[in-house]
């Protein structure tokens, strides 16, 4: 085949559904002519994930709950034995209990901030280690974050701190591949309404906020999420690791409000 990804195979973790940022991610890729696998979390998303696998002629790797290192170690050796080798992986993973994505962050339970810790920022350390062997000819390791690890937004708590420690994660996992020619790197979207954003508080007057505020005056869609992504995971960016790249309408880049933007 033909395009930036003809030949490359790599794993997509974390569609739920056609909203999803991997969603984005995964079209991208295809649509260059990559070969895709995908994992879904337990039987309530194989049926949405199914028939998105179907679309893109995309192999299903299987259930993958990262709390339980069983499943993780099935889908790469099922990789494994069907590929032998891969060329990139998509992390686009994460979760907290809803009830803490409101209110203060002071308020978070110790239970709540392990299991978000576990699973949103542990799981790509995870995946980087059983991703590693497969990766003979260098890879591409790509994980999805948020601005609420950099500065404080409103609701987003713990989750903040739990992107914090993925961030720092992505530059440390950078250090220990590099020399195998695997490369890490996050995208720091700006607000998509996807069923992981429905959790959290006041989430429409956030996407309101940004579309106001942001350069771009609008915010972006999983398609742009995809075609960044793309770049990341595709030769386009070899020297590129270790990167926070935001896609985000440049919003990161604003010190205050507009003076001309409407009230929300
Ligand atoms: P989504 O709900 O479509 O995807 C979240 C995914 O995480 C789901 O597929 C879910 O199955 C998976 N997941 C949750 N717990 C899991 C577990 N224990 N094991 C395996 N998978 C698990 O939402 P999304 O917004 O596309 O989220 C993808 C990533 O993008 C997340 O890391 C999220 O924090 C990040 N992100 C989202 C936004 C946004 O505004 N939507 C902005 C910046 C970053």
């Amino acid at each position: 085949g033909s395009g930036l990804m003809a030949g490359k195979r790599g794993l997509i973790m974390g569609i739920a559904n056609n909203r999803s940022i991997a969603w984005g991610i995964a079209k991208s890729c295809v649509a260059q002519g990559a070969e895709l696998a995908l994992t879904y979390q337990g039987d309530a998303f194989k049926k949405r994930v199914s028939p998105l696998a179907e679309e893109l002629g995309a192999h299903l790797a299987g259930h993958c709950d990262v709390t339980d290192m069983d499943t993780l170690d099935a889908v790469f050796d099922g990789l494994k034995e069907r590929w032998g080798k891969i060329d990139f992986v998509v992390h686009a993973i994460a979760f907290s209990d809803k009830d803490e994505l409101d209110g203060r962050y002071v308020d978070t339970t110790r239970d709540n901030f392990l299991r978000t810790m576990d699973i949103s920022a542990y799981s790509l350390t995870a995946v980087a280690k059983r991703a590693e062997p497969l990766m003979t000819d260098g890879g591409s390791i790509l994980t999805l974050t948020y601005y609420g690890a950099e500065k404080v937004m409103p609701h987003y708590n713990v989750m903040g701190v739990a992107k914090a420690a993925l961030e720092a994660s992505v530059r440390y996992l950078a250090v220990d591949l590099g020399g195998k020619g695997i490369r890490v790197n996050a995208i720091s979207a700006g607000p998509i309404k996807t069923l992981a954003a429905s959790g959290i508080g006041d989430f429409r007057y956030i996407l309101k906020w940004n579309e106001y505020n942001a350069p771009l005056k609008r915010t972006v869609s999983i398609d742009e999420v995809g075609d960044s992504g793309l770049y990341l995971l595709s030769d386009l960016s070899r020297g590129v690791t270790g990167e926070i790249h935001h896609v985000d309408s440049g919003y990161h880049v604003v010190g205050m409000k507009s003076v001309d933007a409407p009230d929300i």
